[in-house]
């Protein structure tokens, strides 16, 4: 058991210290516990001789004007860093509430974050300022084995006929096309594969989750998802061990609606095309009684949008406790490398093991694959590029884990 104590000063920030300090706990397995006095406690306050020195309040805009160390820190007054105000504010992403100039579908952009202009997008530096508190309270730094959530968000189905037969056609292999043409005309259109998917993954022991759309048209989905074929795949996901989600479209609805027409059973979401905006997106995801949501990753570049490797559930500044549910951030996805980056599939491959090295402990590391990149026309090599990934997890000995063992495992709710 660690003691804490905080200094009368900042009894105001009572709530968000407690939100952190119990992060900090669930995660390296220690038991929290505040002292009515500093006799043999850790103590938080602002004087110089505090164990851990707070440079400001905890609210987003006490945040605004904050400027940080080329290594990620706040920093106090004495240019110490203020370790427990870093951690919530990396952690919780609030650089991105209301934030503004986002892209053209309302989404925070890379190009305005911290990671992009310090270039720390590879970094965890809130497990850095844990085993800053691990030091200070004398325990052993975390140092588990990570972990991986795979997933795979089902946006198309039908478009591999035009997708992968304007690639083939453009390279003159008319014999290409015709199969790509006679498949889908005999009911099993190439991208139509989550099945073969789910076989993939158990020859590797890898599961994964699957994200499908309801609503079908425009930006969202090119199936409908309640088709027998559709539920077909829909029930091969569980029947071979993986996890199924919702897919959150880009439409007006609400996830009630959505959740409705997905059918019972649905615990987890990912916000199609990533599309979000903070703080409102978990006020969504709490009313709707998810347990789980995906969603915050760089859609432009690979690494840590809270620069944390461990799901977490965030805080809510308007109850100032836990929101219920879990985030698990994303970490690395195809379309970074095919479409944002444009990197050949080798030079992908060298990027995401490198980031997978770098962070061989303490992490879930989320990875999406999207079912079209499946095929070897348009998105060729990245078939084999998700085989080497599975391979990397089964040969370092790290495991795939289920929706239900996360919630389990990281909640501190
Ligand atoms: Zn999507």
């Amino acid at each position: 058991m660690v003691k804490f104590y905080l200094s009368p000063e900042i009894t105001a920030h009572h709530a968000p210290i407690t939100y952190i300090l119990s992060l900090w706990g669930k995660h390296t397995g220690c038991a929290v516990t505040f002292a009515p006095t500093p006799e043999g406690a850790l103590t938080i306050g602002t004087s110089a001789d505090a164990t851990f020195r707070i440079g400001g309040g905890f609210q987003p805009d006490d945040f605004r004007q904050v400027a940080l160390s080329p290594m990620g820190m706040l920093t106090g007054t004495d240019d110490q860093p203020d370790i427990l105000r870093t951690a919530f504010y990396l952690i919780n992403t609030l650089q991105e509430y209301n934030a503004p100039q986002p892209d053209a579908l309302g989404r925070f952009q890379y190009v305005n974050s911290y990671q992009h202009r310090l270039n720390v997008a590879r970094e965890n530096i809130v497990q850095r300022c844990f085993d800053a508190v691990s030091k200070a309270a004398g325990v052993a730094p975390r140092r588990e084995k990570t972990q991986f959530m795979l997933s795979h968000d089902i946006d198309l189905v039908h478009r591999a006929v035009i997708e992968d037969g304007f690639n083939v056609l453009k390279k003159g292999r008319i014999d290409q096309f015709l199969a790509i043409l006679m498949r889908a005309a005999m009911g099993r259109p190439d991208w139509l594969n989550i099945d073969q998917i789910v076989k993939i993954e158990s020859l590797y022991d890898c599961r994964s989750v699957f994200f499908w759309i309801v609503n079908r048209g425009g930006l969202n989905a090119d199936y409908t998802f309640h088709s027998p074929r559709m539920q077909r795949q829909f029930r091969a996901v569980t029947a071979g061990g993986s996890d199924n989600g919702l897919h959150k479209s880009i439409s007006e609805e609400s996830f009630e609606q959505e959740l409705q027409k997905y059918g019972p059973g649905a615990i987890s979401n990912r916000y199609h095309y990533l599309k979000f905006h903070l703080p409102q997106a978990y006020h969504d995801i709490e009313a709707a009684g998810l347990k789980l949501d995906a969603s915050v990753g760089f859609a432009e570049e690979a690494g840590f949008r809270n620069n944390y490797g461990l799901p977490f559930n965030p805080y809510n500044f308007q109850t100032q406790k836990p929101f219920p549910f879990l985030e698990v951030p994303l970490h690395v996805m195809d379309r970074t490398y095919f479409q944002y980056k444009k990197f050949t599939p080798a030079a992908a491959e060298k990027d995401i093991l490198s980031f997978f090295d770098q962070h061989r402990e303490n992490c879930v590391l989320s990875v999406l694959w999207h079912n079209n990149f499946f095929t070897n026309y348009k998105f060729k090599g990245y078939l084999d590029l998700y085989k080497k990934i599975l391979a990397y997890i089964r040969d370092n000995k790290l495991k795939t884990v289920s929706q239900q063992e996360i919630i389990n495992q990281y909640s501190i709710h």
